[in-house]
């Protein structure tokens, strides 16, 4: 295995929200990073990625849609490794179909393809719980064994996008091929962000504390810490023995105790977080009211999430991958500092 500064490691999306943690995580290693990134690459919106340290050095930039076939076979050239994490990521789009789930799932055939062909050793599949279920069973501890069966273009469709793109992705890469295909599926992503964009599951965390949800609901968010789930793609791609899915959650946590730790933090303090909470049976048919009337999306997340208490064991990444998890509380404080501090949340004086 040559040394880390020869080895060169493809990352989709960089400009995301958990991408660009993983591109940090992996020039701090040493290696050479190509990431790909929609749009032309000299836009001031990819300068926090050029900031990066050792980016001038050891960072190139390429512009690659996931729908052009065509972009990705000079991308994976050369490249030891190929981290998967672009994919449309939003709950409500006027065309499911064209917006989320045929960009996901081409997307993992070209890229994956491309990476198959080229004999690119490593393959590391960003996932996501969303591919293990949609409609959590209450009492239920969710596995790697799990899958999403239920999810279509009109019930969740993001979920519906990312189970059919690990499932193609599955598809692709046989366990006896030259190509070895690790995914990691990590729950409710959030933490400090690296450019000024506001990712959707840190926008849960702006919502709830500005007010925008005007009630604590009773919906259970398996967290996990986005510098984890960086560090867990790159365990996946250094360590020979990593293979197939890998659940990576620390927490799940209820939206009322979500609202209890930023109180307790301080966090709340000069926020409009709601103090209305609907509990038991009855509170759980009033949310689901308040579902009809909210876009299709989000309907369709509230009305196959509310009142199910889960669990979701992650503890193969810390066993297997060496990733231990930081605490909800860590991660809550520094969240909440970076919405302010990029502006996404206001703090009253
Ligand atoms: P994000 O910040 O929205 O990143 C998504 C990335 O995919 C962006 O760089 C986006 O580019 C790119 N992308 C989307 N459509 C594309 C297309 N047609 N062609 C090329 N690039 C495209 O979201 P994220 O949270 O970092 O998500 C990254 C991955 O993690 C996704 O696969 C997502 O499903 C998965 N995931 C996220 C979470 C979470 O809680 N955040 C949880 C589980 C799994 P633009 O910036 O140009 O749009």
């Amino acid at each position: 295995m040559p040394p880390r500064s020869e080895r060169t490691v493809l990352v989709t999306g960089a400009s995301g929200f958990i991408a660009a943690h993983v591109v940090r995580e992996l020039l701090a290693r040493g290696y050479r990073v190509r990431g790909s990134v929609r749009g032309n690459v000299s836009e001031p919106r990819f300068d926090a990625l050029r900031a990066l340290p050792d980016a001038k050095e050891r960072l190139t930039l390429h512009t690659a849609d996931l729908m052009d076939e065509a972009a990705w076979p000079r991308l994976v050239a050369g490249c030891d490794a190929v981290l998967h994490t672009a994919s449309p990521f939003v709950l409500d789009t006027p065309d499911p179909k064209r917006d989320l789930i045929d960009p996901a799932v081409a997307g993992t055939r070209n890229v994956l393809g491309a990476a198959i062909a080229a004999e690119v050793p490593r393959v590391v599949l960003t996932s996501s719980l969303a591919a293990v279920t949609d409609e959590p069973v209450t009492g239920h501890v969710y596995t790697e064994a799990d899958w999403n069966e239920r999810s279509t273009v009109t019930r969740n469709p993001y979920y519906a996008s990312k189970a059919a793109a690990e499932r193609a992705a599955w598809a692709l890469v046989p366990e006896d091929r030259g190509t070895r295909l690790v995914s990691i599926n990590p729950g409710n992503v959030i933490g400090p962000a690296i450019g000024a964009a506001l990712n959707t599951t840190n926008a849960t965390i702006r919502d709830l504390l500005s007010g925008a949800y005007p009630m604590i609901v009773n919906l259970e968010w398996p967290f996990v810490d986005v510098r984890d789930v960086a560090l867990a793609h790159v365990a996946a791609l250094e360590l020979d023995e990593a293979n197939g899915r890998y659940l990576c959650v620390a927490e799940t946590m209820s939206m009322a105790a979500t609202a209890r730790l930023l109180r307790d933090e301080g966090l709340a303090a000069g926020h409009s977080m709601p103090r209305l909470r609907l509990r038991g049976r009855v509170g759980d048919v009033l949310a689901l009211a308040y579902a009809r009337i909210r876009p299709p999306g989000l309907r369709s997340y509230l009305r196959t999430h509310i009142g199910r208490s889960f669990r979701v064991d992650g503890s193969r990444v810390t066993r297997e991958l060496g990733v231990g998890y930081r605490p909800v509380r860590e991660t809550l404080r520094d969240t909440v500092a970076d919405l302010e501090r990029w502006g996404h949340l206001r703090r009253r004086v």
